[in-house]
């Protein structure tokens, strides 16, 4: 196959007129990997099609949320049955308790949520609550970890930021992140030591449970639990952004899988089904304290939204109905093309190193393992460029970077991974001849 792209290069020229990059999201302009992004006009199951005609099979899935493949019917239809009655009211409408309910069901340390329109919103809201409730200052992340685009978050924030090599980002004060330490994943020492120095001064830890924006890094093992152990200790809140994990690596997330329960969630992506939905939740003691019923001020135009409650709801009752079949499909899927790409890579002699969990995954091109952001820092990106091209020209779309995870989704069939390996074993070839 030979990739036509003379109307998404035209399309592209003509966006980046009026947009900057073209794009309304950096990676998508694929400046990490080269090459011309396609425009998508269509998206049915795991496949979708270009302005080109081209056809591929499709392993971002919106980055997440196509949990259910794109134009899923049973969204499709929920959606267009919530517009026909209003798209947006500003007031509240029965929906939003629905899809409340059906959170709380999955994530059971929370008695309350409060959904927003973006991750970017869940995480920086979740924040503000931990300040207020703690009444203290700093907060922790680790590096190659990100929680979305608000500046005190902006610091070693992995994928767009680590692809682009900006540090942080340009028109944050350092002021504003003067608070924000950023420490090694995977490295409990490293915490230890921040908490000794910083003792009481702490209020939140924020970590992604399994890291999907550095490509996939899992947590060793016990680490968790260690991260779980030392917040508890100096009474600093332990906030999993589940943005990504929630409702893909286990209905009820990563807390779900790894049995820890952190005091507050973030979750995005999936909760929307393809709609802009965030969300943020925790006991009712520490979620009384946002407006109105407390002092922390957070709201929105469009939060709730009945169309992205719908799509959310639709999907999330989808999700929980088939839980039993569709995690372990989407695992065992996941686990063949995970591994048949690698060892594709192995036989043509490319070193590759994967990780995965569930139906999130990364083929590292760097030594084994990859634990942490310094370790996938040293992937040879121009190689991953050179599999990500021979794979977009053969019909296989990656995510445009070494440093995201690729997903499954429920639609993609054995048929799909069968093709994608043997797509791999082409593109591996090339490679090396
Ligand atoms: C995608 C993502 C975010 C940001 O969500 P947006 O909806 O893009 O603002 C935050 N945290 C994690 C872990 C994410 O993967």
């Amino acid at each position: 196959m030979t990739r036509k792209i003379e109307q998404s290069r035209k399309l592209q020229r003509r966006a980046e007129q009026m947009i900057p990059g073209g794009v309304n999201s950096p990676v998508r302009a694929f400046r990490a990997v080269g090459g011309e992004p396609p425009f998508i006009v269509r998206g049915a199951g795991s496949h979708l099609w270009d302005a080109d005609g081209n056809e591929y099979i499709d392993y971002i899935g919106s980055w997440g949320p196509q949990i259910l493949g794109h134009a899923a019917p049973l969204v499709v239809d929920a959606i267009t049955n919530a517009a026909r009655n209003g798209t947006s009211f500003g007031a509240s409408t029965p929906a939003e308790a629905d899809l409340a309910e059906i959170v709380l069901s999955a994530f059971p340390h929370m008695q309350k949520v409060r959904f927003v329109s973006s991750g970017t919103e869940a995480t920086m809201s979740a924040i503000r609550l931990a300040r207020a409730y703690t009444k203290r200052k700093y907060i922790v992340k680790f590096e190659g970890c990100y929680h979305g685009h608000a500046d005190a978050l902006l610091v070693k924030a992995g994928s767009g930021v680590a692809t682009l090599g900006i540090p942080g980002s340009a028109g944050v004060p350092e002021e504003f992140t003067q608070f924000t330490l950023a420490l090694p994943f995977n490295d409990t020492d490293a915490l230890e030591q921040a908490f000794k120095k910083f003792r009481h001064q702490i209020a939140c830890v924020i970590v992604e449970p399994v890291v999907g924006n550095m490509g996939c890094v899992p947590p060793a093992r016990g680490y968790l639990e260690g991260l779980r152990a030392i917040t508890e200790r100096d009474k600093t809140l332990l906030i999993f952004d589940e943005v990504m994990t929630g409702f893909r690596l286990a209905f009820g997330g990563a807390q779900e899988l790894y049995a820890i329960h952190p005091d507050l969630t973030t979750m995005g992506k999936i909760i929307g089904g393809g709609l802009p939905v965030g969300a943020y939740g925790g006991p009712s003691e520490i979620m009384d304290l946002v407006a109105p019923l407390g002092p922390v001020y957070q709201a929105g135009t469009l939060s709730g939204n009945p169309l992205a409650m719908a799509a959310g709801l639709a999907t999330l009752r989808h999700l929980k109905e088939h839980k039993k079949e569709i995690y372990p499909r989407l695992d065992k899927l996941s686990g063949e093309l995970a591994a048949g790409v690698a060892l594709a890579a192995k036989e043509a002699g490319v070193p590759i190193c994967y990780n995965r969990v569930g139906s999130m995954f990364t083929w590292f091109f760097a030594p084994c393992p990859v634990t942490d952001w310094n370790s996938a820092a040293k992937s040879d990106t121009e190689a991953f460029g050179r599999f990500f091209r021979a794979m977009l020209e053969n019909g296989v779309y990656l995510p445009p970077s070494q440093f995201e995870a690729a997903f499954l989704s429920a639609a993609h069939t054995e048929e799909d991974i069968q093709q994608t390996i043997a797509t791999a074993k082409q593109a591996f070839a090339l490679a090396h001849a």
